[in-house]
């Protein structure tokens, strides 16, 4: 099921098909923009004229490395290492590292397509990369995570530089790895480089609110979406998939401004708590100890712990996903809808397949794309990056502000551009346009590089 393309756009989608087979999540992610594209072409013929499509199809550079490292048996192990410098016409590469055993070059170049127009619309002076590893970090010991990250870094370390591209965490990359990796990027090039990386430690280079900005920021934009709508959290049933760090601070936030979070999830199963999710317990389960979600059930026993189950049946007025990619398909999508889901908020890169899409946008629901949604967590990198380069640290309360205000104006950017290409309320069209115009200016201007 897929919306016709322009006809000038098509033969270009069949040019990145050919060139990158079997990159599934990769072409999904390009045909979700290139949809969009045919009006932009008709305004601005000069785009078409000077290829910018197709250049912001080609990664600028895509580095694949071998990580070798001894596990805590003495065992040498091997996993493949990834970088995608995408696009550099707005700034630095910018994007995080995800560690999961289902990382290959396809997801990251997906999630580096992505990131190019999500760091557009943040308005801030980045461009869009992506990396990491089909490592596991699932039951290692930090012994071995660290032995990871140090030989992943060495290898990398001579790709990045604060002025050159500036990794990040994803799935699998927290505060942890990020403190093992800047250590040994320090050590190899004997300089203490704090805008290398994003998401450091707050005594060492990091920035306060870091690690609750994709899950605050989501909101903040499903926040001004329900407002577009007179509408607002308060008393809001809401459904939020993940146990990890976007979802926390979903979960912390939405409780703020007055909505009850009934789920939560992780890769076994999801919790159903009717009563409101108990944010502290699922913080010291999951960021302090780092158990399993259904442990949840050993300390609230009126919650349900559903195994395997399809988290997306339980009835939301918001939905917010923020696991990963694809967990919403066409038949959730229309369980959420016909259940009276109002709101969609991707907390997650691409959770909701192209099925799905269509259905949320057919059904008039106020559905923000990730690339627009999840943007806080890039750009409080960006305020982080400010920071270092500045020798500064910002108060907790400011810089939230600025998330807020970031969060507010690339709402405003993706209303208003859907309403000016004809198609109200559809943030689809508006993010993808909005944040590809820009970086497509800035190209035209560089000339053909
Ligand atoms: N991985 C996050 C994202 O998808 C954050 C990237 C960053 O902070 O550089 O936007």
């Amino acid at each position: 099921m897929t919306t016709p393309m322009d006809e000038k756009i098509e033969p270009i989608y069949q040019e990145v098909l050919a060139r990158n087979p079997g990159e599934v999540e990769f072409h999904q992610a390009v045909r979700e923009v290139l949809e969009s594209l045919g009006p932009v072409l008709v305004k601005h013929p000069e785009f078409a004229e000077h290829k910018i499509i197709e250049r912001i199809c080609e990664p600028e550079r895509q580095i694949i490395f071998r990580v070798p490292w001894v596990d805590t048996n003495g065992v040498v192990q091997i996993n493949r290492g990834f970088r995608v410098e995408f696009n550099s016409a707005l700034g630095p590469y910018k994007g995080g590292l995800r560690f999961h055993p289902s990382v290959y070059l396809g997801i990251i170049k997906f999630l580096g397509f992505e990131q190019i127009f999500k760091n557009s619309l943040t308005g801030l002076p980045i461009g869009g990369g992506k990396g990491g590893s089909d490592f596991d970090p699932k039951g290692k010991t930090d012994g071995e995570i660290m032995r990871f990250c140090q030989s992943f870094i060495t290898e990398l370390y001579r790709h990045i530089g604060e002025h050159t591209d500036v990794p990040a965490g994803d799935i699998g990359v927290g505060g942890r790895e990020i403190g093992f990796m800047f250590g040994q990027y320090k050590r190899i090039t004997n300089r203490w480089e704090a805008g290398v990386l994003t998401g450091k430690g707050l005594n060492w280079g990091g920035s306060l609110v870091r690690t609750e900005a994709t899950g605050y920021g989501a909101v903040f934009f499903v926040d001004e979406m329900l407002k577009a709508r007179k509408d607002s959290f308060d008393g809001k049933i809401c459904s939020v998939s993940g146990s990890g760090n976007v979802s926390i601070y979903t979960i912390e936030k939405i409780q703020q401004l007055g909505g009850k979070v009934v789920t939560c999830s992780d890769s076994n199963g999801y919790i159903y708590d009717e009563k409101g999710i108990d944010l502290e317990l699922v913080q010291q389960l999951k960021e302090i100890e780092r158990r399993r979600i259904k442990d949840y059930l050993n300390y609230r026993k009126d919650a349900k712990y559903v195994k395997n189950g399809n988290i997306w049946e339980v009835p939301c007025q918001v939905a917010m996903p923020s696991a990963t990619q694809n967990e919403i398909n066409g038949k959730d999508a229309q369980t959420l809808v016909k259940n009276g889901c109002i709101a969609v908020g991707e907390g997650a890169n691409m959770p909701t397949t192209p099925e799905g899409v269509k259905i949320f946008l057919e059904a008039g629901i106020a559905y923000g794309p990730g690339k627009a949604a999840n943007a806080g967590g890039v750009a409080t990198s960006a305020l982080e990056m400010q920071q270092n380069a500045s020798r500064d640290s910002w108060d907790f309360a400011y810089t939230e502000d600025r998330l807020h205000k970031i969060m507010q104006n690339i709402h405003k950017d993706c209303f208003e551009t859907a309403e000016e290409y004809g198609a109200p309320g559809n943030y689809v069209l508006g993010a993808n346009i909005a944040g590809f115009v820009k970086v497509a200016r800035a190209m035209l201007a560089m000339g053909v590089v």
